[in-house]
């Protein structure tokens, strides 16, 4: 079976198609200002370089045919004809309280993601409008599949989702925690299940996905029931441009002082906070890094409070599930940065983490960095969003087919 998977955002549209005989990628790729004029980069594997054009896209049914036309092309292509692409996967970012799985997409489902709108207006719109774009660039008949970033999350109990606001903005607006990253802390955990060879129902574990966005969950028995993201991706951990959390008072005294809108703070909040906004150099920790070799120790105190955040989470996540068994790294830092990795474990010998220097040296690799005596398993586990969505495509799509 072939799945393509499509990440759809509202100028730009990431795809992968996947053979799932083999759980390879076939070839990937992303179509970029989309609306504007559009431009395609397109990898197929079996060459060494990529294929860069521009390609007018006025929408994304424009994309999706882009990706098809390249997908079947006689020199970069990797299929015959739109046939062989047997379902869609689609990144969903928000199901709101209506999906605890991924679902088969049909009329119902999109009434739902619709729902969830005023909940992510900048994710869920274009999440839709891919879907929208699919079904009728290649028909009816092409299985498509939702994979939301929430729905892992949803096993959650109230005492981890339920705001300290008054009850009634729960039941009116549905302000809750909802948390995200979900398909990446939900994958990491099996992964690691895997990798101990002990069944997940019997294991405590948090898992740090840090990235440009970052947050961490506490996985007890397999479910998540607490994570670091809220009722939006702005919670929890300081992030590239984000300001995780912060005093809510901040915001309506700044919009006092410094003569802005709620919105133009949470733009503030967005993009220009996190290790971008308390260092003054970057969003990239492969430039704050630089910065702090060369002595700014405004990145060092960037960087620093970064770690101590995912410090104080791994400590409260401990307390909350009554210990812990796996510590997890993924994500773009959590994978490759290996002095987060390092700092963010320090001193927590007490707890029974200990990482080894020399099992840390490596990056971008599965592996136990935790010394061989040490209570607790740090664990470094590339995440991968696109092989889960592909997955869980295909297991709804031959459920569907046996029913
Ligand atoms: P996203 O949240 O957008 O999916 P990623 O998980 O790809 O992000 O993480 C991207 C971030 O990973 C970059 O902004 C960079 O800070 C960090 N990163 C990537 N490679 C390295 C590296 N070798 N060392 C340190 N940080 C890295």
């Amino acid at each position: 079976m072939n799945v393509l998977v499509i990440n759809a955002g509202s100028s730009s549209l990431k795809y992968q198609l996947f053979d799932m005989d083999t759980k390879g990628v076939l070839a990937k790729g992303l179509c970029e200002r989309i609306g504007i004029d559009g431009r395609l980069t397109h990898t197929n594997p079996k060459k060494e370089d990529k294929y860069k054009a521009d390609v007018p896209m006025k929408d994304h049914a424009d994309a999706i045919r882009a990706v098809i036309d390249i997908l079947i092309d006689k020199e970069w292509g990797v299929i015959e004809s739109m046939s062989e692409i047997d379902a869609v996967g689609h990144r969903v970012v928000h199901g709101g309280e209506y999906f605890a799985d991924s679902v088969l997409i049909d009329d119902s489902v999109i009434e739902a993601i619709d729902a969830c709108i005023p909940l992510a207006p900048l994710h869920n719109t274009p999440n839709l409008i891919g879907i929208d774009a699919c079904k009728n660039v290649m028909g009816e008949n092409v299985p498509q599949v939702a994979v939301f970033d929430t729905a892992f999350h949803q096993t959650m109990p109230p005492v981890d989702y339920i705001y300290s606001i008054p009850y009634e903005f729960y039941q009116k607006y549905k302000i809750r925690r909802y948390g995200f990253h979900g398909t990446s802390h939900k994958y990491v955990a099996q992964q690691a299940s895997e990798m101990l060879g002990i069944p997940l129902e019997h294991l405590r574990i948090i898992t740090c996905h840090l990235g440009n966005g970052s947050s961490v969950t506490a996985i007890k028995g397999g479910k998540s029931i607490d994570t670091s993201m809220g009722f939006t991706p702005l919670a929890g951990l300081p992030m590239g441009t984000r300001s995780g959390d912060i005093d809510p008072a901040i915001i309506s005294f700044l919009c006092e002082h410094e003569n802005k809108s709620a919105e133009e703070m949470l733009e503030v909040m967005n993009k220009k906070s996190g290790v971008l906004g308390v260092s003054g150099v970057s969003s990239d920790f492969r430039d704050l890094d630089n910065a702090i070799n060369e002595g700014n120790d405004r990145a060092k105190l960037a960087k620093d409070i970064f770690i101590n955040s995912v410090k104080k989470l791994i400590g409260a996540y401990i307390a909350e599930m009554g210990g812990v068994d796996a510590v997890v790294f993924t994500a773009g830092v959590g994978e490759n940065d290996r002095s987060v990795r390092w700092d963010v474990c320090e001193h927590m010998e007490y707890l029974g983490i200990k990482v080894d220097p020399e099992k840390n040296k490596y990056r971008g690799r599965q592996m136990d960095i935790s010394v061989d005596y040490a209570r607790v398993r740090v664990l470094v586990i590339p995440t991968n969003e696109e092989l889960v969505i592909a997955e869980d495509t295909k297991r709804l799509v031959e459920k569907a087919e046996e029913e």
